[in-house]
């Protein structure tokens, strides 16, 4: 199987990762013995810092301090760390002047929290990670399914016979990588009197996002999935929802005035975010949207996607999942099954034997993968920005040597 790999159309430019991601040269030991550089395959579910965030994080220790309230020169600069930070995010993603940029925990935490600000009923598809499937009340769930043009039109259909407040999709399936086509979908919701939420926690580490141009109204995304570290997310949006809703958290930061029985709320952004805020996280996540907005990963990731599918149809056996009979686009993301094993076999047997870490079971989609109807899930590789067309041949050998031993 390993010649049936295609050349890669820029091998040297698919085997050059685009910076310093940390853990690129990590060695993890194998079974029986040694070890071996480790192949990350699991950028879907957290990608390694990149070493601009590494930096700018080093550089904010020192002054490591509370924001907003300090008059010492460590909060000052703290603050200003914090409120540039809202600055970048904002400007990474194009957000419109009534948008405003809400730090939160994470994806989840950022779509909860605009569940508490949506005045009527939601519209979601059946293919959601179940962060933009449980949190909304009233959610009404529209099958993805055959076509794009007919997820859409079925999508309008609902939206137009019992109108909604809110259409909530996501941008990319963290199973299959497939993108929806956003601004249509805005525009959809629009003309249907809704707004729109993106899921962007696996778009926005891969394509330009730009609310302004495809008229979102809602954005979610985690620093984690973006090359910044756990605890931080955003959610970016219009303003009016999130000024008229009940605070998220109840506490200091989020009140202009309290006596005691009353409180005078803050509006958006710090009506969202009492407690003390994750200063160094904001950061980071706006040290990675500044160093991603001077590179576009596209084309390369694009070409380690097509290298990897190529390598993957030379197996027998090997069948990729994918939700949309048409669909075009996809970031680097790809599930598939191996005949005669169950996806946690394949996924340890990666790990032990060849140093490969990829993701194996339902990917909190378990509607989705429910429609695959094996009762266990899939395999999961996802690519990023320290993948390499090496790597990608490394896990098509060992998958196709797997396949070859037999079950
Ligand atoms: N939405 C999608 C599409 C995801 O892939 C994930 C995480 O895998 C989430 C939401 C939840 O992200 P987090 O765990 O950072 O809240």
């Amino acid at each position: 199987n390993r010649d049936s790999v295609p050349a890669c159309a820029a091998a040297p430019a698919c085997d050059t990762p685009y910076a310093r991601v940390s853990g690129s040269d990590l060695e993890v030991p194998l079974v029986p013995g040694g070890t071996i550089r480790y192949a990350n395959f699991d950028y879907a579910a957290s990608a390694p810092a990149l070493s601009e965030v590494t930096d700018r994080i080093a550089e904010l220790l020192p002054f490591y301090a509370s924001v907003h309230r300090g008059a010492g020169y460590a909060s000052r600069v703290s603050t200003a760390a914090y409120e540039d930070a809202r600055a970048s995010v904002a400007r990474f993603i194009g957000a419109c002047d009534d948008q405003v940029v809400v730090f939160t925990r994470n994806t989840t935490d950022s779509l909860n929290l605009l569940a508490g600000c949506v005045p009527g009923e939601t519209v979601v598809l059946d293919v959601e990670h179940h962060a933009n499937l449980l949190p909304w009340r009233d959610a009404r769930i529209v099958e993805a399914a055959g076509t794009i043009d007919e997820t859409c039109e079925r999508l309008s259909d609902e939206l137009t016979v019992r109108p909604a407040a809110l259409l909530a999709v996501t941008g990319a399936s963290n199973v299959t990588g497939e993108v929806l086509p956003i601004a249509r979908l805005a525009e959809i919701a629009h003309r249907c009197g809704a707004r729109i939420v993106v899921d962007g926690a696996q778009l926005v580490p891969h394509r330009r996002v730009d609310l302004a141009e495809c008229g979102v109204d809602y954005l979610a995304f985690s620093g984690h999935k973006l090359y910044a570290p756990f605890g931080a997310g955003v959610l970016v949006g219009r303003r009016d929802w999130l000024d008229d809703a009940p605070p998220y958290l109840a506490g200091g930061g989020a009140v202009i005035n309290v006596t005691v029985g009353e409180a005078i709320w803050a509006s958006a952004p710090a009506r969202h975010e009492a407690g003390s805020p994750n200063v160094l996280g904001a950061a980071a996540i706006a040290a990675a949207c500044d160093a991603l907005s001077a590179h576009d990963g596209g084309p390369r990731e694009a070409a380690l996607r097509d290298r990897l599918l190529a390598g993957l149809a030379g197996i027998k056996g090997i069948d990729v999942l994918r939700i949309w009979d048409d669909s075009r686009e996809s970031v680097g993301i790809v599930a598939f099954t191996v005949a005669g094993y169950a996806p946690g076999q394949v996924a340890a047997y990666l790990s032990a034997e060849h140093g490969i870490g990829v993701r194996d079971g339902r990917f909190c989609a378990h509607p989705l993968l429910a429609r695959f109807g094996n009762g266990v899930g899939a395999v999961r590789a996802s690519l990023g920005l320290g993948s390499t067309a090496g790597d990608v041949d490394r896990l098509v050998a060992a998958l196709g040597e797997l396949v070859a031993r037999g079950p």
